[in-house]
């Protein structure tokens, strides 16, 4: 399946000669949430084929992945179990409108603590929730793995190649592996970390032996799922002057990013870029929510 791509128009980038596309993977299977739904299609597939009946997986409360896993589990006849970090959500996750949709998609939960959740990758707690549960397909957290990278490896298409950039958002970097291995010599791949942190550039060599990329660090707002005011303004302004809606956790920083690096002139002028739109438009609700509460403005998109 390949997304449509859209011209975007600016002043800037007539100002600055730059031609600037965005793919809309978020318009591809809406209910996945764009790269959630390369993430999970190869994964879906090898969990049918050792005839498992049930995925597992691990997520924040206002998590993507939780909310993609959930729906495809319902759109594919496969039991869905959430491993959600936090103990104090087991009798508030009905205000949460991620795991609210995620319940009605399917989706079992387990809430555990902070100090449990860290134990997501023991072998230990692996075998309690086996006995808890029965056996499982095991989706790690953010839903990357080789199967992952491989589904992200087809977000590119032949079309693509006449771009000199190419830009996505990171969460664990499998999204931008998959991108690089796909991606052709001549294009430099620019990842925009929604996290703060040094141990990305190590985690993505793992996912590919490519090297045309890199990570431009200084777009997290301070870290994951934080946002300020010149964000959420950032956003509803995108989208009043280009009808394109931007999610406040990655699509938003990546976007404002971009468009601050070529304010600074950080293309030559005539680059060609390629904004991959990975989705997460299911986290405003989550999001405006908790902005209500610290009275700032919402995300209007
Ligand atoms: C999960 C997610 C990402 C990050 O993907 P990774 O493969 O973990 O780097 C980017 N954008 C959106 C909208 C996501 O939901």
């Amino acid at each position: 399946m390949k997304a449509e791509v859209q011209k975007i128009q600016l002043p800037i980038l007539e100002q600055k000669s730059i031609s600037l596309q965005i793919k809309r993977e978020d318009l591809l299977y809406p209910a996945l949430s764009g790269n959630k739904y390369r993430k999970l299609k190869y994964n879906l597939l090898s969990a049918r084929e050792q005839g498992h009946e049930q995925l597992l997986t691990f997520g924040g409360a206002y998590s993507n992945h939780i909310a993609a896993t959930a729906r495809a589990g319902k759109d594919n006849g496969i039991k869905t179990i959430g491993i959600i970090r936090g103990e104090e959500l087991v009798s508030a996750w009905e205000q949460n409108p991620t795991l609210k949709k995620a319940r009605q998609d399917g989706m079992q939960f387990k809430f555990v603590s902070r100090t449990t959740y860290r134990e997501r990758h023991d072998p230990a707690f692996h075998a309690r929730l086996r006995a808890e549960f029965g056996k499982y397909y095991l989706l790690p957290e953010g839903g990357t793995n080789e199967l992952a990278i491989r589904g992200c490896e087809e977000i590119l298409s032949d079309e693509d190649k006449e771009f000199n950039v190419v830009c996505c958002s990171v969460g664990t970097g499998g999204t931008l592996a998959g991108i690089v291995n796909s991606s052709w010599e001549h294009q430099l791949i620019l990842g925009f970390p929604a996290l703060a942190g040094d141990f990305l550039n190590k985690d993505i060599r793992k996912f590919t032996a490519g090297n045309n990329w890199e990570l431009q660090q200084d777009y997290h707002f301070g870290g994951y799922a934080r946002v300020n005011k010149e964000l959420v303004l950032f956003i509803n302004n995108f989208y009043s002057q280009t009808k394109i809606p931007l999610d406040p956790v990655y699509t938003g920083k990546m976007m404002f990013g971009i468009l601050d690096l070529i304010r600074k002139d950080f293309f030559a002028a005539h680059t060609k870029i390629l904004a991959i739109h990975t989705g997460g438009l299911q986290g405003i609700d989550g999001m405006n929510t908790k902005l209500k509460m610290k009275n700032l403005p919402l995300i209007e998109v």
